[in-house]
């Protein structure tokens, strides 16, 4: 017969984009929802900084947006596809490299505060959620499901209980720091090196991209690099990505500007010598970090997701696209167990750790790739051979950077495949074996499939 199912209340710490997302799927499966966040609303203070202002939104982020509905709107209206990478040599020549020269897919340029806003106007659809900003989370006592709150404008406390407590409070979490005095609770926090700074090159004087906007653009130097993607009024941002000491050395406009001329000068006019300065100065670096920890939950009370599960550092353009992932997987775990917290908590807990922790070794490796191995020989012959390989069998090799980026693939299957992928390049050895086999297979294809 009918039984009503029960309506779980729950509790979102952090409207981030992770803790939006998640406050409406649960909204769509009918639970009560109470979304507290630390800052005011960001659809009032548009110019508010949080961490990066533009996001390459992937598959993975995508299929995500779609069970909500806004996946078509972002990437249709909002979105702006780059195709691949487009390296900047110092004499400021360029040349690109596709992400998928063979199925043409893109990442997508998008702008984090709009996509935050829409999360929260999307939830807003919904009577059963809530949403209290100016919310701090200041104390937390996980197995009772109790939380309180420090209200910014008015210094009042508020508690707070729940059936389930959701920590998407990034990678500062209240949430978590509450767990780490648990048994059993192992955690991790590595700093890299490097900070960022956020430049900007500016619309020309038409109103226009003064690069060509279907790309991310790299500027690759060895230890360090910069990027710019492109925002929706044809202004980038660009982002300078560097040892924190080499940043203290440019401590003079001299200093600054005989650094760009030696290792950036094509975009010295695009910024704006005068705007380089200034931003350069206005802000200093920020650190970045990366975060492990596990199990993600307490018993059938609270679970961490978004970057207060697992910080990544931003060299795979994954940290948000993962966080998303987090929700989508979830919410196939709530059907699955029928809403059965204690269940969906545990296997949520442990099958997704496998996979944040895959995650964020790639970002970690990518930011090689991108600031020094790009520019090698031996990167480029194997991408070519990796390309070709996925041309003529692409089911069989699917490269690294597209199981991450256009699949759906668990992040821990992504490196086994490569690493499998890896060991037959070697075995496969003798040159002239693997050339016979691809020169047959070409052939065939060719035979059977036309060129293209
Ligand atoms: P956050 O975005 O950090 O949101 C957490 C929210 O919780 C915030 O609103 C915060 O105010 C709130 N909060 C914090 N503490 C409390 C508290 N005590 N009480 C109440 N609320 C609280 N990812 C990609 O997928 N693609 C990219 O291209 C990409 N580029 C990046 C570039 C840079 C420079 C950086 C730093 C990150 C990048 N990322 C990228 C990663 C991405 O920014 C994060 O993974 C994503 O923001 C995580 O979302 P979140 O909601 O989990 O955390």
């Amino acid at each position: 017969g009918y039984s009503k199912k029960k309506q779980l209340d729950v509790v979102v710490v952090g409207a981030g984009l992770v803790g939006s997302l998640e406050a409406v799927y649960l909204a769509k499966r009918g639970h009560r929802v109470r979304l507290y966040e630390f800052r005011e609303d960001i659809r009032k203070t548009p110019t508010a900084r949080g961490r990066s202002i533009n996001l390459a939104l992937s598959v993975r982020g995508r299929r995500a947006l779609r069970d909500v509905g806004l996946e078509a709107h972002m990437v249709k209206e909002h979105g702006i596809p780059m195709t691949g990478r487009r390296i900047h040599r110092t004499d400021g020549s360029t040349y690109a490299i596709p992400y998928d020269a063979n199925t043409k897919q893109s990442i997508y340029s998008v702008g984090r505060n709009y996509l935050n806003g829409l999360l929260l106007q999307e939830s807003e659809k919904y009577e059963n959620v809530e949403r209290y900003f100016n919310h701090k989370l200041i104390e937390a006592n996980l197995k009772k499901g109790s939380l309180t709150f420090l209200k910014t404008d008015t210094n009042e406390t508020v508690h707070v209980t729940a059936d389930l407590i959701i920590g998407a409070d990034g990678a500062f979490s209240a949430v978590r720091k509450a767990m780490t005095k648990r048994p059993f609770f192992d955690f991790s926090q590595k700093y890299i090196e490097h900070g960022y700074l956020e430049l900007c090159i500016p619309p020309d004087d038409n109103g226009g991209f003064q690069m060509p906007p279907n790309f991310l653009h790299i500027w690759p130097r060895g230890e360090f690099m910069m990027i710019a993607l492109p925002n929706q009024d044809c202004s980038w941002t660009v982002t300078l990505f560097m040892p924190f000491t080499k940043f203290k050395n440019l401590d003079t406009e001299e200093k600054l500007l005989a650094f760009f001329e030696k290792y950036f000068p094509d975009s010295i006019p695009l910024i704006g010598r005068k705007k380089l300065i200034e931003d350069f100065f206005a802000e200093s670096p920020s650190p970045l970090v990366a975060i492990k920890c596990r199990p993600y939950h307490v018993e059938d009370k609270a679970l961490l997701i978004g970057d207060a599960a697992h910080a990544v550092v931003p060299f795979y353009g994954q940290g948000m696209n993962a966080g998303f992932e987090d929700c989508t997987l979830l919410d196939e775990l709530f059907q699955k167990h029928n809403d059965s917290l204690a269940e969906i908590l545990t296997e949520f807990s442990e099958t997704r750790w496998e996979d944040t922790f895959a995650v964020s070794d790639l970002a970690m490796y990518n930011y090689i790739e991108m600031r020094d191995l790009v520019t090698r020989t031996s990167y480029r012959l194997r991408k070519a051979m990796d390309d070709f390989i996925f041309w003529l069998l692409p089911n069989f090799w699917v490269p690294l950077y597209n199981s991450v980026t256009f699949s759906t693939m668990p992040y821990s299957q992504c490196i086994k495949n490569r690493e499998w992928q890896d060991k037959i390049l070697k075995r496969t050895l003798s040159f002239a074996g693997l050339a016979l086999v691809i020169g047959g297979a070409v052939s065939f294809k060719i035979k059977y499939y036309g060129l293209y």
